[in-house]
């Protein structure tokens, strides 16, 4: 076969089976579908941020915490092998579901619900560190080319995905059901694990703290997994979260770091030089958790509600909402949850006010990420009303703020029709066909029947 033929096999070959990428971290090389780019990695981290973010209620707002917490991120991001390869970005979730996790583009994130549960600093900067890690050795990319599928599956979720509570995510983002956490969150291997906690190790001991704390963050979830129930848990079953787990961290800090081994706590960060910040932030975040506890149950009762059409519980559900949202002033997510409930009781005026009241408070925190929740329930609230300009524009801001959400794009079909602008109307059911992918979609079926009644019919992939 002349060279030129066996060129051009070789790149056939390479698009159809994959090749060889580099791993940043320890340079081996791994199969993949094909390179990605630093860019490519930005661009897919900033294209998925925001949804992670409206479907774990937005971020936590303390400005006092964001900004320690941060800061230590980013000094953690000096010590990265790619501390230039991303505008690295962190985030408070303001979920009660334990969780910490990170996506490709330096998208590092913590929820509220699992700092409430840290008990150091060092604890802290290991899991976190652990969470670098996945980002620094490309795992996703890995992981992709492992499950060879064209799709973009990315991001990836670590410690536990269910929540206290029973297994489901309560936000008000997931309740909406509308994006699949499976969509936005890959699972990484036992191997990948170890190679994070390795990095936790080395950031911790980098950066004066006893590496030894980063064993309890894993002895945490397997209280949890102990209390819940494996089946509760169901992404620890999958992963090494176990007493080997912590048997294997302790081995690796003993083996990598044995000057360390037995010295006194005061010759680590941050006793070392008495600096209590993060103790005060845990403790005040911890001391509001019962109300975010309270919240989280009646966001249950109110859902349960809602599907049986129980008045009863809706009105227990909005006594609940707002007394979480007198003991936390100025919290937008209780109040959202006020205005859901009233929208519930078809009580518009008031579901109106609380929920305008939210959005209000939430523009004017100036956060870099704006709340989904309460402008998409606005938008339907006014929707109901009558005022179809103003639910399109709430519908609209919602959209933007949680691009892979398709209801609210449904919706704004909904207004527009209503403002007698069907071309429009017809734009919006296409976008949401074009992004459920899927013809038996819960929003898909219903742009269609919209569709077809608009008579431009839908789409022939989907059409039945
Ligand atoms: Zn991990």
């Amino acid at each position: 076969m002349r060279p030129f033929a066996n060129t051009v096999l070789a790149a056939a070959a390479a698009v159809l089976l994959g090749s060889c990428c580099t791993d940043p971290v320890d340079s081996t090389s791994y199969f993949c579908l094909g390179e990605m780019s630093i860019q490519d990695e930005v661009g897919l981290g900033n294209q998925y941020a925001p949804n992670i973010v409206a479907q774990y209620d937005g971020p936590y707002h303390d400005p006092e915490a964001y900004q320690y917490l941060n800061g230590l991120i980013m000094e953690m991001v000096t010590h990265s092998v790619r501390a230039k390869d991303f505008p690295w970005k962190f985030t408070i979730l303001n979920s009660s579901t334990p969780n910490a996790f990170a996506v490709p583009g330096g998208h590092i994130y913590i929820t509220r619900g699992l700092l409430a549960a840290m008990e150091t600093e060092g604890q802290f900067i290991s899991v976190m560190g652990h969470e670098l890690g996945h980002v620094e050795h490309r795992h996703s990319h890995q992981q992709m080319g492992r499950q060879a599928i064209g799709s973009v599956v990315v991001g990836a979720i670590d410690t536990a995905e269910s929540s206290l509570s029973g297994g489901t995510t309560q936000g008000l983002g997931a309740q909406l059901g509308a994006i699949g956490t499976q969509l936005l969150l890959l699972r990484y291997d036992r191997g990948q694990e170890t190679q994070s906690d390795l990095r936790g190790i080395y950031y911790a001991a980098t950066m004066g703290y006893d590496p030894m704390e980063g064993k309890k963050t894993f002895e945490y979830f397997q209280k949890l997994e102990e209390e819940m129930g494996a089946d509760q848990v169901e992404f620890l079953r999958t992963h090494p979260l176990n007493e080997n787990r912590v048997a294997e961290i302790d081995a690796q800090v003993r083996t990598t770091h044995p000057e360390l081994i037995g010295k006194p706590k005061e010759s680590f960060r941050p006793y070392k030089s008495n600096n209590t910040t993060f103790a005060g932030i845990a403790k005040r975040i911890a001391a509001v958790e019962p109300v975010y506890e309270t919240y989280d149950q009646a966001m249950t009762t109110l859902g349960e509600g809602l599907e049986k059409s129980d008045k009863g519980k809706v009105q227990t559900a909005l006594g609940a909402m707002q007394d979480c949202a007198a003991k936390v002033p100025g919290e937008p997510l209780f109040l959202t949850g006020v205005g859901l409930a009233q929208f519930a009781l078809e009580d518009l005026g008031a579901a109106k006010a609380t929920l305008s009241k939210a959005v209000q408070i939430d523009d004017n925190r100036g956060q870099s990420y704006k709340l989904f929740a309460p402008n998409y329930y606005l938008g339907l609230v006014l929707h109901d009303s009558k005022d179809f300009t103003g639910g399109l524009a709430a519908l609209k801001k919602a959209s933007a703020l949680f691009p892979m959400n398709p209801a609210p794009l449904f919706f704004c079909g909904v207004c527009a029709e209503e403002l007698k602008q069907p071309s429009e109307a017809s734009k919006y059911y296409q976008q949401v066909v074009e992004l459920e992918g899927n013809p038996e979609g819960q929003y898909t079926k219903k742009a269609n029947e919209r569709l077809s009644a608009l008579g431009g019919g839908a789409k022939k992939s989907t059409a039945r």
